[in-house]
Formats: C-alpha cells, structure tokens, sequence
C-alpha cells in the first residue's frame, strides 16, 4: 500500500502551438482533418463504460459546410437515462473509496495524451464540429483541458491537506467525501474544455457523473470520453449521454439520487433546472448543489485617456473572435467623444479586414456560427438594428447560410444606452456602441453597470492609472472577471479563475479551489482518548459533592455549545 502523503505541484500552463506552414503539428493537423472529414462516424451512448445504439439517432454537420455529416449520433431515451443513473450509483462507491492520487493519475494521464497523441485529433473534431480556427481550437480544445485536469489535480491537494487543529486530549480530522449521488454535468457547445471540466472537476473529487454533451459539440465531447477510458477511467465513472436536454433534464431532474449539478450554458436552460430542483426539492436524498456559469453582456469600457489603437484591437479581437461565440466576448462599448472618431475608423478597417469561411483556409480569422438557430436569432437581431433610427451599421450587416452559417462581424453605432442590443446577450459576432460626451463620464460608468443584468466579463481601457482604478472600484460588481487595458476575453486557468455573478451565475470559478469545494461533503471526526465518566462540571464536585466516580476526561473539554 502507498500511503505516500503526495502534493502535487501547481502546473505550468500547457505551452500554445503555433502552427505555423511546414511545422510538425500543422502537417499532423491538416492529414487529420482531412481523415476525419473523410469518415463518417457514429456516436453510441456510453454507460457503464458500454457503447450503446438505441437507433434512434440525429446528425452532426458542419457548421461552416452544413451539407457535410461528420456523424450520426444516439439519442438517449427514458430507459437510457435510468441506466446512466444506475451505472453512476454503482460506480460511486469504487471511485471514491479509491485513493485520490489514483483518481489523479488517471486525470494526468489523459492531459498527456491530449498533449501528444490526441493533440491533432481534438483540435480536428472541435476545428470541424465547432467551426473553430486552429487557435481558438488549440486554446480551447487542447491547452485549456490540459490545464482543467492538472490545476484541479493540484488544487485537490489543497482541499485534502486542509486539517482542523487537534488539541486537548483528542484527534480531529475532516474526510472530504464526494456529495452523496451523483452530478448532472450539462455542457455547452462553445468549448470542448468546458465539457471536459464539467466532469472532471466533479470526478476529480470521487464523484460520478451522467453527462448530457451539448448535441452540437458531439463530435469533440465522444472524443474526450475515449481519452478519458483510454487514461483509465473505469466505467460508469462518466456516463455519456447525447439527446434533446428537455428529455433527458426532466428525467434526471427527478431522481432521488441527484445531488448536484455542474453545468454551463444559457441562463434559460438554467433558470429551468434550477426551478426543476426546487419542485423535486423534497424527494432528494440531500440539498443539490447548483453550480452554474451562464450568460453575459460583456463590455469595455474607454475612458478619454484610453490609447486608441490598443482599444480598437481590443475591440475586434473580444468581440469577434470565434464569431462573439465565448461567454466573455464583448459586445457592448462605451467610448468618449474625444477619441470615438480616431478609433472607430481603425475598429471599421479591422473589421472589413477579417475573412470570414472554412476553418481550413488559415487566412480566415472568423468561421461560422453553430447552427441556423443561431444563425436566425444573432441576424434577427441585426435586422432590428438595421429597422431601428436609433442605431446604424457601421460595418457588416449582411449574412448567408447556403453554404455555412456565416456573418460578416458587426458593428452597431446607437445613441440610445439602453437599445436592446447593449442589453441582451446576442452570442454572435455583433457589437454595439454608445458614445459618450467625456464631460458625463460618470453617468456613462453608472449605465454601464446598471444597463444588463449580467456581471460576467468586463474592460476598462485607461492610460490614466487612477481613473482606471476608480472605474474599476465602481464597476465592482458588473464583471467577475474584469481588465484593465486588455480585452475582456481569454481567461486562462490557474491565471484567471473564470466565472461571474448576478444573471450570469453562481461564479464559483472553474478550474480552482473554490469549485471543487463545491464537490466535496466534509465530515468532520473527533476521536476523544480518554472520555468522559462523569457528567457534572468540575466546581459542582467542591469538597461538598465530591464526585462519586472520581474525575475522568472533562477537565479536558474545550468549551462548546454545539
Ligand atoms: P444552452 O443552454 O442552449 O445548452 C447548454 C446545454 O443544456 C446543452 O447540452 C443543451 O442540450 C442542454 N439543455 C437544454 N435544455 C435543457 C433542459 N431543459 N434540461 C437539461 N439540459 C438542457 O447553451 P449553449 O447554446 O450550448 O451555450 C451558449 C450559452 O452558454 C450562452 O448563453 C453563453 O453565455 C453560455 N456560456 C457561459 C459560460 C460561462 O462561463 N459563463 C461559458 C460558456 C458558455
């Protein structure tokens, strides 16, 4: 037996690729995204660590190519849902009565083969199933899942080696046990990382997991499961079940045995959770945790000291990187007469710059969005703008889903704050901005704290330290994650730890401490050596009523209410 007390380090971030044309990773990138375009694969169900095909099945397209079916995949039904829910009760008592290095090694296991021999396979599927370009491929689906698994490794360490002080004739210890039942891990399409960490925080810390994968990221989301069996994960650990979310929500929503939810994704499908929690509240072995990252309306801030040309880039690269598909992307501005002019003539030229098609051709900064649903609302919303004499188009505007669901980035000028597209969360590459005059900057820093009801991402651009310091203190609650001269997207693991409050979740911070801590259900034991054997206080027992039994452990107890 290895009763090692291990620690493991704090990582290094897994190092970017570059890709550049003749280097070893892109030739091995290019010859796998042309197999896997090639193949046309099917997605089974896993529980159990058991493929399983109820025929029922749904298609997985190309979002830059919609024409093109990277696979066909298994629809989950009722029946499927109870057996995920089975398998993960029975392995729950395996995996956390296993030791924790050996739940880590199996967590570092696979970050390593999604370093080396997975590498060109993840960033193909994410590249062609996500319609990514290979770096926001290669930060998401490679680097941050690498970092997922080895921050929540070393942060499990913290939380183990987390003792209370033992004194007085006693031994106390805290044991960390998973929560009792197992966690609804509900993905997002926009990050095959996120995915990964959904489960593998939970897992990390003993827990099992029923799965519902976004149906629009399959493609990566079957690939990660293989990695994790390959590293070793036994079966029913994680169990992978693809569907319709109202389906599969509702069934697992109601068992006796769900004890928390880790999930991500729009403040719609959360707000339903949430409300199915409370309606089965009473028919719970336990109180769930709820732990949930939402939407956002992010922003950026320009105050008159801001440098121009560091704001315009800022501007294009956080608003239209991956499409303005990222939780953090922003797509709301608020910039200062003075400088407004200087910076949106570069923020136009930027835009009208971007290429736009296959993830394949690397000359194109921008793909297409995921699918026509958001396809239809990311242009409805465009549309509105182009109605309204409230706002102009400064550049984009136009689409086209015959081939791909592609649109052009777009940038909305309104004179209105509260125009509905500085409110609403688009989650497309659509960007609006309201000038100010710099004599009501105050006002302007007050709109935008007041204007949405989300408090994800946020940037302050300022040359002037103490004003960008004020903005930052006023803003306090507007961003849970927020910048000072940079855009307000690209949070790095271990660097940032990422999440916000108000509408836009429980921010508890993924990939780090405060997140596992929700995982974990500490019992705390108090072993005493010497109990006690009378029960009266010792100024009871004065010469006048002398103990019968004589003195035993009570001149050792600390004193206590509880
Ligand atoms: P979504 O809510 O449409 O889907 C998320 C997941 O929920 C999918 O797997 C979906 O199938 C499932 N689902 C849908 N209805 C369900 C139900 N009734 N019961 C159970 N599951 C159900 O979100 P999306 O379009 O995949 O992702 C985009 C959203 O995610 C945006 O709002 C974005 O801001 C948010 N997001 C937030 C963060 C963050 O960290 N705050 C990160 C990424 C994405």
């Amino acid at each position: 037996m290895n009763n090692a007390l291990y620690n493991f380090p704090v990582p290094e971030n897994e190092p970017v690729l570059e890709y550049l044309k003749g280097s070893t990773e892109r030739t091995l990138l290019d010859k796998e995204l042309i197999r896997q375009e090639n193949v046309e694969i099917e997605i089974p169900l896993i529980i159990g660590g058991r493929e399983i095909k109820t025929g029922n099945t749904g298609r997985v397209n190309i979002p830059h190519r919609h024409g093109h079916v990277l696979a066909t995949y298994h629809k989950a039904g009722e029946k499927e849902v109870k057996m995920a829910i089975d398998a993960a009760m029975e392995a729950s008592k395996m995996w956390s009565d296993i030791t924790w290095t050996t739940r880590a090694s199996i967590l570092l296991k696979a970050a390593e083969l999604m370093s080396k021999k997975y590498r060109s396979l993840l960033n193909a599927a994410t590249m062609l199933g996500q319609s990514k370009n290979i770096y926001q491929s290669e930060i998401d689906a490679v680097c941050e899942t690498i970092d997922f698994l080895k921050y929540n490794v070393a942060f499990a360490g913290r939380i183990y080696e987390f003792q209370p002080k033992s004194t007085f004739n006693q031994l106390n210890r805290m044991e960390f046990r998973p929560l009792e039942g197992f966690i609804f891990a509900v993905s997002p399409f926009n990050f095959t990382s996120i995915a990964s960490n959904l489960n593998m925080a939970p897992v990390m810390m003993g827990n099992t997991t029923v799965w519902k994968p976004a149906t629009t990221a399959l493609l990566s989301n079957y690939y990660l499961m293989k990695i994790f069996n390959e590293a070793g994960l036994p079966g029913g650990v994680i169990n992978f079940i693809p569907g319709s979310g109202a389906l599969i929500g509702k069934h697992v929503m109601s068992s006796y045995h769900m004890a928390g939810i880790h999930f991500t994704g729009s403040n719609n499908t959360f707000n339903t959770l949430w409300n199915q929690a409370a309606s089965n509240l009473v028919n719970y072995k336990s109180y769930p945790r709820l732990v949930g990252e939402t939407g956002g309306k992010d922003f950026i801030f320009a105050h008159p000291s801001a440098q121009t040309t560091e704001l315009a880039v800022a501007a294009i690269r956080g608003a239209f990187e991956y499409q303005g598909q990222k939780c953090s992307a922003a797509s709301r501005m608020y910039v200062p007469s003075s400088i407004w002019n200087e910076t949106r003539d570069m923020m136009i030229s930027m835009a009208e710059e971007i290429n736009t098609g296959d993830v394949k051709d690397p000359s194109n900064f921008m793909n297409a969005v995921i699918d026509e649903k958001a396809f239809d609302l990311i242009t409805s919303y465009v549309e509105y703008a182009k109605n309204s004499n409230e706002a102009k188009i400064l550049t984009g505007g136009t689409y086209d889903k015959s081939e791909g669901y592609f649109i052009r980035p777009t940038i909305i000028e309104t004179n209105n704050p509260h125009f509905k597209t500085m409110e609403e969360e688009i989650f497309g590459p659509v960007l609006t901005v309201y000038v100010y005059d710099d004599k009501d900057i105050e006002r302007a820093v007050e709109l935008c704290d007041t204007t949405s009801p989300y408090g994800l991402t946020g940037a302050v651009f300022s040359q002037d330290r103490l004003a960008a310091i004020n903005i930052c203190n006023k803003l306090r609650y507007a961003a849970g994650n927020f910048y000072i001269n940079d855009k307000p997207t690209g949070a790095i693991v271990g660097l940032q730890p990422f999440g916000g409050s108000r509408a836009s979740g429980t921010n508890d911070k993924a990939g780090g401490a405060f997140n596992l801590v929700r995982w974990v259900n500490p019992r705390t034991i108090k072993e005493t050596f010497i109990p006690a054997t009378e029960y009266r206080y010792p100024y009871m027992m004065e010469p006048r009523n002398p103990s019968p039994r004589g003195l035993g452990g009570e001149g050792n107890e600390l004193a206590s209410s509880r």
